[in-house]
C-alpha cells in the first residue's frame, strides 16, 4: 500500500509535464496486459511496481487542468486521499446500522448536495456511479410512480399489460437519457422529441403543443447543461405545464445543476427545484474521483419503494436511512465518501468559487477565441461549455477536424470533438478544479497556431 501511494503521488506531481494523451498503443497494451493468467503468483510489491512500469505510459491526463475534453472532473486530491481510505477500510456500505461511519458520511453528502443545489430538503437521494445511472434510476422510479398513480403495480406485475407511458425528451437530449429509457424498458425510439432552439434547449411553446396532444401517464425529461452549449431548458415555464398534465418531470443535470450553487448564476436554473427528480454527477464538476453521481427524488418514498430490496416487504423505511435503500446495489463501496472530503475541504464558498471561476473562464476563453479570424463560437455561453468551429461549410468541417487533431497531437491541452447542428465542432469544457486563466490562454494559443498552420495549407 505504501508503495502504491508513493507511485500515486509521483504520478500526480508529473501530470502537468506530461503529454495529455496516453502514449501506449492498444496493441502494446494488449501485449503487456492481455496475457494468459499465470499459474504462479508474484509478491504483491512486485505486482504493483510492474503495473506502474508497464502501464504508466498509457495513462491519460484526465486530472490535468488543461484537459478540456467532454465534461471531466480532475479527481481532486483530497477526494483521492479519502478514496484511498475507502478502499483500505473496505466497508460494505449497504446499511448505516452496520457501517455507521461511512454510511453517515454518505448521508451528509446527500444532505449537503441537496442543500447546495437548492433542491427540496425532504428529497431522497442515492449515491450512484454517475449521471447515466442517476438518470436510469430516476426513470425507473418515475415509471413505477406514474403507473402506481394509474392503478398499476409495476413492482409486482412488471410492464406487460401496463398503461402506456408517453415520454417527452428534448430533441438534443444527452445520449445517456436514451440509454436510461432502454434500460428501464420504456424504449429509446418511441419518445416524443420536443423542438429546441439554437442553443439546443427546449422551446416552451413547442413543448406545450406537444404535451397537449398526449394522454395517459407522461414522463418529461429535461436538461440542465447541454453537452455542447451548456444551455438550460426553460424549467420555470415547462415544469408547471407538465404538472398540469400530471407528468413526472426528471432533470438530467449531470453538470449543469451545479450552477444552482452560485447565487448570481442560479437564475439560469429558475424553477428547476419544481421537478420530481434530478440526476447529477459528483465526478464532473465537483471533481470527485471516478466514479460517483447522485440521483435525487422529491418524494423519498418513491425512490426507496423502487430501489430498496426490502421496501416492498417491510414498513417503516421512512425511519431509517440506508445507502442501499436508494440505489440498485446491495453490497457497495462507500463511493460518496470522497465527495464528503471534497465538500468539507471546499465548503460552500469553495464550491461556489470553483463553479463561478469556470463559468467566467468559459466567457473569457470564448471572447478570445472569437477574436481569432475565421474562428466561430457556436453557442451562447451560459455555463462552462464552449463550442467552436473554424472555416465555413464542408471545408470548415475538414479544417475543424484538422485543427483539433493538431491540438490534441501537441498534447499540451485537450479539447474534444463533437458534431452539432450537423457540423463538426471543437468542444471546450472547463470543469477541472485547478484550471486558471493561464490554462485558457494556452488553449487559445494552441488553437490559433493550429488554425494558422491548417490555413497555411489548402484548407482556407
Ligand atoms: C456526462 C453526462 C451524462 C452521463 O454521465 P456519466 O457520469 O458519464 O454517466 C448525462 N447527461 C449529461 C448532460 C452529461 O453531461
Amino acid at each position: 500500500m505504501a508503495r502504491a501511494l508513493d507511485h500515486a503521488a509521483r504520478y500526480r506531481d508529473s501530470v502537468p509535464d506530461r503529454h495529455i494523451l496516453g502514449q501506449l498503443g492498444l496493441a502494446e497494451a494488449r501485449a503487456r496486459f492481455l496475457t494468459p493468467l499465470p499459474d504462479q503468483g508474484q509478491p504483491a510489491a512486485q505486482v504493483i511496481d510492474r503495473m506502474v512500469a508497464d502501464g504508466d505510459a498509457g495513462l491519460v491526463q484526465f486530472a490535468s487542468p488543461r484537459f478540456f475534453g467532454f465534461v471531466t472532473g480532475g479527481s481532486d486530491p483530497t477526494g483521492v486521499a479519502a478514496d484511498i481510505l475507502v478502499s483500505a477500510w473496505g466497508q460494505n456500505t449497504a446499511n448505516t446500522g452496520q457501517t455507521a461511519t461511512v454510511g453517515t458520511m454518505e448521508r451528509a453528502v446527500c444532505d449537503w448536495v441537496i442543500s447546495l443545489l437548492g433542491l427540496p430538503d425532504e428529497a431522497g437521494a442515492g449515491i450512484v456511479t454517475g449521471g447515466t445511472v442517476a438518470n436510469t434510476t430516476a426513470v425507473m422510479v418515475a415509471r413505477n410512480a406514474l403507473l402506481r398513480a394509474h392503478g398499476w403495480d409495476a413492482d409486482a406485475q412488471g410492464l406487460f399489460g401496463a398503461p402506456e407511458i408517453q415520454v417527452i425528451v428534448g430533441d438534443e437530449a444527452h445520449s445517456s437519457v436514451f440509454g436510461a429509457l432502454r434500460y428501464a424498458g420504456l424504449g429509446a425510439e418511441r419518445v416524443h422529441r420536443a423542438p429546441v432552439d439554437g442553443n439546443g434547449t427546449i422551446d416552451a411553446e413547442g413543448f406545450a403543443r406537444l404535451i397537449a396532444g398526449l394522454q395517459g401517464p407522461i414522463l418529461v425529461i429535461l436538461q440542465a447543461g447541454h453537452i455542447n452549449s451548456g444551455g438550460f431548458d426553460p424549467f420555470a415555464t415547462i415544469i408547471p405545464v407538465a404538472h398540469d398534465h400530471d407528468a413526472w418531470v426528471h432533470v438530467d443535470g449531470a453538470f449543469g445543476l451545479w450552477l444552482a450553487a452560485v447565487p448570481e448564476l442560479a437564475d439560469r436554473l429558475a424553477g428547476v427545484d419544481q421537478a420530481d427528480s434530478w440526476g447529477v454527477d459528483l465526478h464532473k464538476w465537483l471533481n470527485a474521483p471516478y466514479d460517483a453521481g447522485m440521483v435525487i427524488v422529491r418524494k423519498r418514498a418513491d425512490l426507496v419503494q423502487a430501489m430498496s430490496a426490502k421496501a416492498s416487504y417491510l414498513p417503516g423505511f421512512s425511519e431509517t436511512w440506508d445507502p442501499s435503500d436508494s440505489v440498485m446495489e446491495l453490497s457497495r463501496r462507500a463511493r460518496g465518501v470522497p465527495s464528503y472530503a471534497i465538500l468539507r475541504s471546499l465548503g460552500r464558498d469553495g464550491v461556489r468559487e470553483m463553479v463561478r471561476r469556470h463559468c467566467r473562464l468559459a466567457c473569457y476563453g470564448a471572447e478570445k477565441l472569437a477574436r481569432i479570424d475565421g474562428v466561430q463560437v457556436m453557442n451562447d455561453i451560459t455555463a462552462n461549455q464552449v463550442a467552436i468551429r473554424v472555416g465555413k461549410g464542408a471545408s470548415g468541417d475538414e479544417a475543424t477536424r484538422a485543427v483539433l487533431a493538431k491540438v490534441q497531437e501537441n498534447g499540451r491541452v485537450f479539447p474534444s470533438h463533437g458534431v452539432w447542428k450537423g457540423r463538426q465542432i471543437i468542444r471546450v469544457s472547463i470543469s477541472n478544479h485547478k484550471t486558471q486563466a493561464g490554462d485558457i490562454d494556452l488553449l487559445v494559443a494552441e488553437i490559433a497556431d493550429a488554425w494558422q498552420s491548417v490555413r497555411g495549407g489548402n484548407n482556407a
